[in-house]
């Protein structure tokens, strides 16, 4: 077994990134600027904006934050995505998700310029990707393709079953896996709550990604030998003997699928890492396309 190193190859990432900035910089260009928007103060949600907002400094990309109150209301946020559609120093900027019951994520989503939505969850990019048009790619599948990359992992003609069907990564990484082009050129299956023989399914994965959100859903009598496997899930749990006050598990059992597997991510230090380094990556190409 191999594991599929997310933190390591995101710090090679993450040079590279940095190269590419002092270059643009060297040429006259402007810092790329990432801004996220964080409503409330939801433990999860601010970690993320943090991990994000850390990972422009490595690169030298500038970033800011706005904080709103979770009692901020749905007209309130939109005024706040104007103003940052129109921020000409602004090149990206996400809305950190979930957000309070109140607020329409799609309508939030909708309103983001196409070009500064460095998530790539506007309808228009899941457009583009659904083409195969240049666009900004949903970060997390966008992190898992460029694992496969980097891992040389062979992707034509296999068995790729997905395990979740959300917008933001069960469904993008199923259309981008069954793509013409590499990585891609897989047979895909994609799986939701609704499947009745899922376990039928998995075990005749080549290559399996997760993205329920079910802590070790997976377990190794769920997949064949050889198997190569991407866990997205992360749910945090309360564990007192922690540091943080919590552990991180993923959607899949471990220690016993990663005895079969031929690449496996962990949870965490797999695809997470990846995914904000994929951030870091649409908002260059935004900055860039200026
Ligand atoms: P959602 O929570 O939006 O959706 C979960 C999906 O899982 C749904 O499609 C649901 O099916 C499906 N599902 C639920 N139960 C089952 C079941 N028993 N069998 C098969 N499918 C099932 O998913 P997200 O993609 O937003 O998040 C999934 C996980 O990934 C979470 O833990 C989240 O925290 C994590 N995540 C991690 C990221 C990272 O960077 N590593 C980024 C984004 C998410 P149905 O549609 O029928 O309800």
């Amino acid at each position: 077994m191999q594991l599929l190193d997310g933190k390591k190859t995101a710090a090679e990432i993450k040079i590279e990134v940095a190269e590419e900035i002092q270059r643009v910089k060297s040429k006259g260009g402007k810092t790329p600027h990432l801004a996220a928007v964080l409503v409330g103060n939801s433990g999860a949600s601010v970690t993320y904006v943090n991990a994000k907002i850390t990972a422009c400094e490595t690169v030298g990309m500038h970033s800011s934050i706005v904080r709103m109150n979770d009692t901020v209301t749905e007209k309130e946020l939109l005024e706040e995505v104007d103003r940052l559609n129109k921020d000409n120093d602004v090149d990206g900027f996400i809305v950190q998700l979930p957000l309070p019951k109140h607020i329409s994520d799609k309508k939030v989503t909708e309103a983001i310029s196409p070009d500064k939505d460095v998530d790539g969850f506007h309808p228009w990019n899941i457009g583009k990707m659904m083409l195969n048009l240049p666009t900004f790619l949903p970060a997390t599948p966008y992190g898992i393709l460029q694992l496969i990359e980097r891992y040389n992992i062979e992707t034509t003609g296999k068995h790729c079953v997905v395990v979740g069907r959300s917008s933001i990564v069960g469904s993008p990484i199923a259309n981008l896996m069954s793509r013409n082009s590499y990585p891609g050129n897989c047979t895909v299956t994609l799986t939701h709550s609704r499947t009745v023989n899922l376990k039928e399914i998995t075990l005749s994965a080549d290559i399996l990604i997760v993205a329920l959100g079910k802590p070790e859903f997976i377990t190794a009598d769920m997949v064949s030998e050889g198997v190569v496997v991407f866990d997205v899930g992360i749910t945090r749990k309360a564990d007192k003997t922690k540091k943080s006050g919590y552990k991180l598990f993923g959607d899949v059992e471990f220690k016993g699928v990663s005895e079969k597997a031929s690449f496996i991510t962990p949870v965490p230090g797999g695809v997470g890492p990846m995914t904000i380094v994929s951030l870091l990556k649409n908002t260059l190409l935004a900055a860039k396309g200026k």
